[in-house]
């Protein structure tokens, strides 16, 4: 069996290696138009912020490594041009030699990847993009010759943000423009605000609700007349799957712009497969078809799609997309859907914000790690988490992305038995409390709302009680509420009587309390979901549009 594969890098090498394994005698061919296979997109930020200094520990293997261990052929700075359909065929150049020759297949996996998104900007050609070593070594050279002393970032995704941290870290004065209200727009903005106010603090510029006129020689104007400086433009502004290949030879590309595939990994052509970033995924959550950019997909796929060439019957699951970021020691990481997008597809969804430690208050080093978990109303399935913290947070949302796959309820969290000692979680971990406060909301013991829904209920007459004690609502609350301490609200239950009263506290457990208490007396009452952290983070992030 001939083998052909087009892309060198995470979902091609996965399937290469695993089909090696799986079948001696396949004659394996990867094909690579760059000079590198095998090398750790995911570190490209860090080298140029010389977290990884040296190029070459971006390069993880070799033609001849791959060659003496798994007798692969690989081609690098080799692009295949043209894929015929009916002759099972592809044309290829030879980039070196400028020589264009023919190889049949059997079988052939594309694992194209992804190209940076680029748009009608004028001046936009001047700006660098990071897909790349070539890429990565190119901005760095930039860096380490004292050539740019500002940038400016277009675009706040993963890549805007990590790339940020890592040119700032170098002394350059760097600036990123999104389009969206926040950064990282994949998260919902209260979650992803402590992110914001980091970059910030360590001198990040964040021009949030900005559009770019035009890229000037050493400047970058705004739609609103703002001038950033701007040696250096990194085009960041997302990704599009590399897909002209499939175009060309007439594949069916899906309805979220991928090379759409069953759950073989199988194009529309039966001899032709296709995984990673270039190919749809189906959801889990919703069933539709979306594009995830995600690397554990990617090499999750490539081996899938070794096992059913080597004639396995084996499907793919459908995928959640976890992804996690980092910057300046906080994390943060989702999994599943956000709020924004259940609103936008009308998925029934329940929130709940919480704000536990990571781990026994009392041990040193504690910290607190902020959490959103969505979950459907009827069945208490988890939809969707985000987690932002110092740390900790990759754990829980490890767990939750775990919950999801296994079709976990809400309360299922309750009874997860997870490992502690104080260094490490509470008896009662964070996820536990997330199992109980779910459970306490599908049992009908309380009722919740929402940071952004307040304004309108206060509006409506709902009386907001701070349950803080008086210090803590003296040194900040939220405007027009009542001061009323947890510890003596028995006794002034009357003032509240027959009034739509809302709880609020710090992040919402003393509120769950006091909702309990005034419903034991009948006074209906709703608690301020994750509290006035929540609602605090959350007012920042609208603020910080408007600045
Ligand atoms: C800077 C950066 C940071 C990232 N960080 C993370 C992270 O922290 N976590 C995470 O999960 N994901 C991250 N990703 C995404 C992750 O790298 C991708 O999801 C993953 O690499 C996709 O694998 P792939 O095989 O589909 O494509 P790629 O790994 O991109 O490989 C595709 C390869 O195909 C080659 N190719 C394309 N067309 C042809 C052709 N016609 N002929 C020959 N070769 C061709 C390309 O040159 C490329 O090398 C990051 C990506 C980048 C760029």
């Amino acid at each position: 069996m001939k083998v052909l594969i087009v892309g060198g890098v995470a979902g091609g090498m996965s399937a290469a290696t695993r089909l090696r394994r799986l079948k001696e005698d396949a004659e394996i061919i990867v094909f690579e138009q760059g000079p590198h296979v095998s090398y750790a997109n995911c570190g490209l930020p860090y080298h140029i912020g010389e977290v990884i200094p040296e190029e070459q520990d971006l390069l993880l293997q070799t033609p001849k490594s791959l060659h003496d261990r798994f007798k692969l052929d690989v081609r690098v700075n080799n692009r295949v041009e043209s894929i015929d359909l009916a002759n099972k065929a592809v044309t290829v150049s030879n980039l070196e030699t400028g020589e264009s020759y023919t190889e049949s297949y059997d079988k052939l996996i594309l694992s194209t990847g992804a190209k940076p998104r680029m748009v009608p900007i004028p001046g936009l050609e001047r700006a660098h993009v990071l897909r790349d070593v070539q890429d990565a070594v190119k901005i760095k050279a930039l860096v380490d010759q004292k050539q740019i002393k500002s940038a400016a970032i277009i675009g706040a995704g993963f890549i805007g943000v990590e790339l940020a941290e890592n040119l700032q870290h170098r002394g350059i004065e760097t600036t990123i423009v999104e389009f969206r209200e926040n950064i990282l727009p994949q998260f919902d903005p209260e979650m992803i605000e402590p992110m914001q106010q980091v970059l910030v603090e360590h001198g990040i510029k964040l021009a949030l609700s900005s559009e770019t006129e035009e890229v000037l020689e050493n400047t970058l104007r705004l739609k609103d007349g703002r001038v950033i400086p701007a040696d250096l433009v990194v085009a960041a502004i997302g990704v599009v799957a590399d897909n002209k290949l499939a175009v060309d030879a007439g594949l069916t590309i899906g309805s979220a712009g991928g090379i759409l595939v069953n759950d073989q990994m199988q194009t529309s052509n039966e001899h032709v497969y296709a995984v990673g970033d270039a190919a749809e995924k189906t959801s889990f959550i919703t069933g539709q078809n979306q594009m995830i950019w995600l690397a554990n997909l990617a090499n999750r796929h490539g081996r899938l799609v070794a096992d059913v060439i080597a004639g396995e019957n084996v499907q793919a699951r459908p995928s959640i997309g976890t992804g996690i970021i980092g910057a300046y020691g906080m994390a943060a990481a989702l999994t599943g859907i956000t709020e924004g997008l259940a609103k936008r597809m009308n998925i029934p969804h329940q929130i709940i914000h919480l704000h536990p430690s990571n781990h026994a208050g009392y041990y040193p080093g504690v910290e607190r790690v902020s959490l959103k978990v969505l979950f459907d109303p009827e069945t208490g399935k988890i939809l969707g988490a985000q987690g932002i913290g110092r740390d900790g947070v990759d754990k829980r949302m490890d767990v939750i992305a775990t919950a999801i796959y296994a079709g976990l309820t809400i309360d299922d969290l309750m009874n997860l038995e997870l490992s502690y000692a104080p260094a490490f979680g509470s008896a009662k971990d964070a996820i536990n409390q997330t199992g109980y406060v779910g459970n306490n909301i599908r049992t009908g013991k309380t009722e919740n709302i929402q940071w952004h829904e307040l304004e309108d209920a206060q509006a409506q007459g709902a009386v907001v009680v701070d349950v803080r004690t008086d210090g803590e609502h003296q040194s900040g609350s939220i405007p027009n509420t009542k001061s009323i301490p947890v510890d003596v609200l028995r006794d002034r239950v009357e003032e509240l009587r027959g009034k739509d009263v809302i709880v609020t506290c710090a992040v919402g457990q003393r509120g769950h309390t006091a909702v309990q208490l005034l419903r034991g007396h009948g006074v209906k009452a709703r608690n301020l979901d994750g509290g006035y952290s929540t609602w605090r983070t959350g007012m920042n992030a609208r603020d910080r549009v408007k600045n």
